[in-house]
């Protein structure tokens, strides 16, 4: 618990970012989880995923962004991104955080950078995920979502289960027949809005999974856990859902072993594929979620 808190807190020291990349072998380390700094490096790992009978969603990292001139370079990458998995005939969609288009600037700039990549989305056929991103910005990123999706089809959000929130957010989500993705939640809240025990976030998902998959709406669970993974397959032989309504999600360089394996029983899967230059925060979140990775990094580290 304290090693996570500590790397959530190194996570948001965007200045380590220089320091730690200049340490021998951990290029290495952060490709593991990084498809590449260029869309043509994601697009290739797309299509390596793609050919496992894997799909994805292609994520520009980046978030906290505070210059409006800045998100409107996010929003041309997203453009291009949506444009390349078109040209390049990949099964792939797009996930982004509203921080990066501009939510701690304004709320309106940041709503009208959404739009204009969920309108490209729409216009090519493909589909923007919002994710998630702290409990200080999930009313906002709620009410542009909200608002997007009155005007387009081609929109869905994140719903973490860590949160008590949660299920009344996914009511009124659901209210919208609107799709979901569901997953625990990865940043450092405070017990007034989150469960800070495990079983208690695992609980919520389990029963917010049952939720969601009763609702006759195509939604995505994110979870490595396989408790979690068992605790829905479980649910889906039990009440008979078909494995084509839904899909897991996981993220790009974990647990690749069970992302084939799922794929193998006939499970949808999707992989979040992340690629860009700033990796950092997204980077130390995953060390975050396992104190075993860091095993990983101080090896390649010796190594190097
Ligand atoms: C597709 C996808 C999209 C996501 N989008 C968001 C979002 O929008 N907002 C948000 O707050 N969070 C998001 N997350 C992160 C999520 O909230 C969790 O922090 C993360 O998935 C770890 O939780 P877990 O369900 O895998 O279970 P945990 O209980 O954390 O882990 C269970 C097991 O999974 C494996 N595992 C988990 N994480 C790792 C890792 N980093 N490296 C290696 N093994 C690991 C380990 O075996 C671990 O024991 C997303 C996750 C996924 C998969």
């Amino acid at each position: 618990m304290i090693f996570r808190t500590v790397l959530l807190y190194l996570s948001r020291q965007h200045r380590l970012k220089k320091v730690v990349s200049e340490l021998p072998g951990f290029k290495q380390v952060v490709q593991r989880f990084i498809a590449g700094e260029k869309i043509e490096e994601a697009i290739a790992a797309v299509q390596e995923l793609n050919n496992l009978g894997i799909v994805a969603t292609l994520d520009h990292l980046g978030e906290s962004i505070t210059s409006e001139v800045a998100t409107s370079h996010e929003v041309s990458e997203y453009l291009r991104a949506l444009q390349f998995i078109k040209d390049s005939n990949v099964n792939s969609n797009v996930s982004v955080k509203l921080t990066q288009l501009g939510l701690d600037i304004g709320e309106q700039l940041c709503q009208e950078n959404a739009r204009r990549i969920v309108e490209e989305a729409s216009r090519l056929g493909n589909f923007v995920r919002i994710d998630m991103e702290d409990s200080a910005k999930t009313n906002a990123t709620l009410r542009i979502f909200y608002s997007l999706r009155s005007e387009f089809e081609a929109v869905g959000i994140v719903i973490q289960s860590y949160l008590y929130r949660s299920e009344k957010d996914i009511n009124e989500i659901l209210a919208k027949n609107s799709r979901i993705r569901l997953c625990k939640g990865a940043y450092d809240e405070g017990a007034e809005v989150a469960f800070a025990a495990k079983s208690d976030v695992d609980a919520n998902f389990v029963k917010l999974m049952q939720r969601l998959l009763t609702s006759g709406i195509y939604h995505g669970i994110a979870t490595h856990d396989e408790k979690m993974i068992q605790a829905t397959k479980d649910f889906v032989t039990r009440e008979n859902i078909a494995r084509d309504t839904f899909e897991f999600q996981m993220l790009y360089g974990v647990r690749r072993d069970l992302q084939v394996k799922l794929v193998q029983e006939g499970y949808r899967v999707r992989v979040y594929v992340p690629y860009g230059e700033f990796w950092y925060p997204y980077f130390m979140r995953r060390l975050a979620e396992r104190p075993a990775n860091l095993w990983f990094v101080a090896k390649n580290l010796l190594k190097g």
